[in-house]
């Protein structure tokens, strides 16, 4: 391969960097989610980022998210292959590769790839969380998957989410459904936008997601699934909706909303923030797709998952000024003037005894090691001079309670930061709380 001439690199486009402190942002919302399913009883899952294109193919083979948007290319040995668009495919061909025992509750987070048109909160790379159950068929574990997204919406403090709750009945019901619709939008074809009319040709359903404001009215009066709902599938529907309720979370039925992806059936639903604009403001979706496992080969087997949209969530916080980037948090920070070996040998044995503690490399002066240490969030400096080594003792310094300091023997230096003020500065887990 031939070296290419440009030196200068930037990210490809719908592409971004994450530098700390987003990078922490990120992943202490990973963690509050993970805290929340896990404490259901779901279990991570990470499945490779790359798949068989058909694993994709097999889901959504009227979908723009397929058909247009993926990153699919040859491998090396010939074989076509794709960059997952989203998750739900590779977990349910995992559980297909490897037939644990049912219920299987799962979570995940992680990056999918879709090569759309980059604008705020749509982006070509993009993560998220969400969890998947495979074998259950009991309207219960719906609302059970419904209210964990709610309750980890309320853990991170928003309060402008919206659940859109909806149906799309059994198998049978959606392909009367979608034959409604696509009666419904063929007798009003001409007030169609030239979009709407190319994605009526594919996927009918799809065009009731259409935004466009010339599509709004015959949009609005195309059947609604009531219409067509079998009686199961109504029972099912019922169930959630009181499932719902008893739990306390609140939802607004949405009779026309579908989903992106084929495979899905009966309970569907979006999550809106009210506080981003329309056409970017769902932070999360999911439903039920009970043909999904035994069109990837295994069993018939029932499943419902939701993702949510890590960025896009970020974005409903900042708009709603909530779950900042967590501080920096460092125990000690050691300020070296006697040539390097002070630091060298005490950030060693402060992180052995379970302490955060960083140095500066290279030397310095007192007064920019200081800015060091001031910057590193450090609750403590350690200062160590040519007085300090002949006493054999260290100089420590409070850096958040005003200038304090006194001179401890060295090998004291630990024992008296685990006693100074043991809330603070005893060794912790990192800190993950929003502040
Ligand atoms: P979907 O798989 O399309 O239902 O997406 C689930 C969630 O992922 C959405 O509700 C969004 O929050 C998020 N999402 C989907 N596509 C993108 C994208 N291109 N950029 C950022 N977030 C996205």
């Amino acid at each position: 391969m031939s070296r290419p001439d440009r030196t200068e690199f930037r990210s490809l486009t719908g592409m971004r960097d994450v530098l700390w402190p987003e990078s922490a942002r990120r992943r202490a919302l990973v963690d509050v989610f993970a805290a929340v399913v896990e404490a259901a009883g779901y279990r991570e899952v990470r499945p490779p980022l790359l798949e068989d294109l058909g694993v994709f193919l097999r889901v959504g083979e009227t979908t723009d998210v397929v058909t247009k948007e993926m990153y699919d290319f040859e491998d090396k040995d010939g074989s076509r292959v794709a960059l997952r668009p989203e998750l739900t495919a590779g977990v349910v061909r995992a559980f297909v590769q490897h037939s644990p025992p049912v219920p299987w509750k799962v979570w995940y987070e992680g990056a999918n790839f879709r090569h759309e048109r980059p604008q705020k909160g749509r982006y070509r790379s993009f993560e998220q969380v969400g969890v998947e159950v495979l074998g259950v068929d009991d309207p219960d574990l719906d609302v059970e998957v419904i209210a964990l997204a709610w309750r980890f919406y309320e853990a991170i403090g928003l309060r402008s989410v919206r659940l859109l709750l909806n149906t799309l009945g059994e198998h049978d019901d959606r392909a009367r459904y979608t034959e409604a619709v696509r009666d419904h939008l063929e007798a009003h074809r001409g007030d169609l936008s030239d979009q709407a009319l190319a994605t009526l040709a594919r996927n009918p359903l799809r065009v009731l997601d259409s935004k466009r404001p010339q599509d709004r009215a015959v949009v609005e009066s195309a059947p609604v699934i009531a219409d067509v709902l079998s009686a199961p599938a109504a029972e099912h529907f019922a169930r959630v909706r009181e499932g719902l309720e008893v739990l306390g979370v609140p939802y607004t039925e949405a009779p026309r909303l579908v989903r992106g992806l084929d495979y899905y059936r009966r309970t569907t639903f979006e999550f809106a923030a009210e506080s981003l604009d329309a056409a970017q403001n769902a932070v999360g979706g999911g439903g039920r797709y009970d043909g999904l496992a035994e069109d990837l080969g295994g069993p018939p087997t029932d499943g419902i998952g939701l993702a949510l949209g890590v960025d896009r969530i970020l974005l409903a916080c900042d708009a709603e000024g909530v779950f900042g980037a967590p501080e920096a948090v460092l125990d000690v920070y050691v300020v070296d003037l006697v040539g390097g070996a002070a630091a060298r040998d005490l950030t060693h044995e402060l992180r052995a005894a379970g302490f955060s503690a960083d140095r500066r490399f290279g030397g310095g002066s007192m007064k920019s090691q200081m800015k060091s240490a001031d910057r590193s969030g450090a609750r403590w400096a350690v200062l160590v001079g040519d007085d300090e080594v002949a006493a054999g003792e260290v100089t420590l310094r409070d850096l958040r309670g005003g200038a304090d300091q006194r001179r401890v023997p060295r090998d004291r230096l630990t024992a008296e930061l685990a006693g100074s003020q043991p809330s603070e500065t005893q060794p912790s887990e990192p800190e993950v709380e929003p502040t």
